[in-house]
């Protein structure tokens, strides 16, 4: 079984745009990278920069308010600021 990232999770249902992420290759772990793992959070977001579901992935995490992870290249703190209308 692939282990995209989104699909280890138990909370979150699949859909079909996740069967395109390009973390379907890489797996999810660095998707999660620990507080301060800026080195991680930054090869993650590359991954993401070239995924062709980028905008869908980003939505989804907007939409759900996702707070942790990396999702279409934002971590938290970025997507927050999205929310808030913040440039
Ligand atoms: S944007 Fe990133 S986290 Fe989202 S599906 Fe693509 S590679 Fe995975």
């Amino acid at each position: 079984m692939t282990s995209m990232r989104v699909y280890t999770d138990s909370n979150i249902t699949p859909e079909p745009w996740m069967a395109y992420g390009a973390c379907l290759e890489t797996g999810g772990e660095i998707f999660f990278p620990a507080v301060g793992d800026v080195e991680t959070a930054e090869r993650a977001r590359a991954i993401c920069d070239g995924c062709d579901v980028r905008n869908q992935c980003l939505t989804y995490a907007l939409e759900r308010r996702e707070k942790y992870g990396i999702w279409g290249s934002t971590n938290e703190r970025q997507r927050r600021r999205i929310l808030k209308g913040q440039p």
